[in-house]
């Protein structure tokens, strides 16, 4: 019986919920978050194998080929997904899993986990993500503003999401997302 709870947490990129899902790590230690395979570039800071597994688009559609991955999708002209080897790490380790994931991925998801709590992480505004991305510094302009559409894009998603998160204040949507963790692992426990 799986008694690993999932969590899929969505967001537009800059919304927080890096932070967030870290955070929640961070606090609960039978809580881990899966390492996605990307085709994306590497940010600076950003390690290997630690924030994403980064393999070039032959190797990316080789696994899918070979039927590796739990849900993948293309984001912003690259690929994601969660493969299958990620997902079962953290839970023959007796861990709950969190999903960083966008809302493609959450939907395939969701149809193949139907117990899984989805949640939304809503930026207070448009605005302010924004501020949120260039405060970042990581992006060019015109990678922003692709950002900024693809954001609008992922908001017109968020009703699917079983929870919808405002990331106003940090303190207080961690505290939401613990409530909806302790939810999850009174369900797992009891499926009733
Ligand atoms: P970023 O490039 O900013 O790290 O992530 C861009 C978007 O891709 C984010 O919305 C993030 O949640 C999503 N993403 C990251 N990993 C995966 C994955 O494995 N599957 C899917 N479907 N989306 C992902």
């Amino acid at each position: 019986m799986l008694t690993s709870g999932i969590i899929i947490l969505s967001a537009p990129s800059g919304g927080g919920k890096t932070s967030l899902a870290r955070s929640l790590v961070e606090r609960h230690n039978d809580v881990g978050i899966t390492v996605s395979h990307t085709t994306r570039r590497r940010r600076p800071g950003e390690e290997n194998g630690v924030h994403y597994h980064f393999v070039d688009k032959t190797t990316f559609e080789e696994m899918i080929e070979n039927d590796e991955f739990v849900e993948y999708a293309r984001v912003f002209d690259h690929y994601y997904g969660t493969s299958i080897r990620a997902m079962e790490r953290l839970i023959s380790s007796g861990k709950h899993v969190i999903l960083d994931i966008d809302w493609q991925g959450a939907r395939s998801v969701r149809e193949k986990y139907p117990a899984a709590t989805s949640i939304f992480v809503m930026p207070p505004s448009i605005e302010t993500l924004e501020q949120r991305l260039r405060q970042r510094k990581q992006d060019s302009d015109e990678v922003i503003r692709s950002r900024m559409r693809q954001a609008r894009d992922e908001i017109g998603h968020k009703d699917e999401f079983d929870v919808v998160i405002v990331n106003d204040r940090f303190d207080q949507a961690l505290e939401e997302l613990e409530t909806e963790l302790f939810n999850l692992k009174s369900y797992a426990r009891d499926p009733g």
